[in-house]
């Protein structure tokens, strides 16, 4: 990491120096109609999930990545003093492409 990649604490927007914490946050979207899918196939197979899953031609996409974004939190924030998930929502927020289009 550059020296001028750093930036305030996400959550309260104080220093990060000289310790910080970075998190990786992943956000997970599970499709819900591959789990139907699969719980079928388990109850076809008589509850055998094991066999359902050699079955199941979803496995590997039922559950995908929403979005993943990096947060940096001073010490105090990393050990509870503010809200990560505010944080998490704040660098989303930052993190959105620009709206394109005029307003009406
Ligand atoms: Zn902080």
């Amino acid at each position: 990491m550059k020296l001028d990649d750093l930036r305030p604490c996400d959550a309260c927007g104080g220093p990060v120096n000289p310790v910080f914490f970075r998190l990786r946050v992943d956000q997970m979207v599970v499709n819900q109609a591959a789990v139907r899918e699969r719980v079928g196939l388990a109850q076809f197979f008589g509850g055998n999930d094991r066999l359902a899953s050699v079955f199941d031609a979803r496995g590997d996409t039922a559950v995908a990545e929403a979005s993943q974004q990096t947060l940096n939190l001073c010490c105090s924030c990393f050990c509870g003093a503010h809200d990560v998930a505010a944080a998490w929502e704040k660098v989303c927020k930052r993190n959105e492409p620009e709206a394109t289009g005029a307003t009406s």
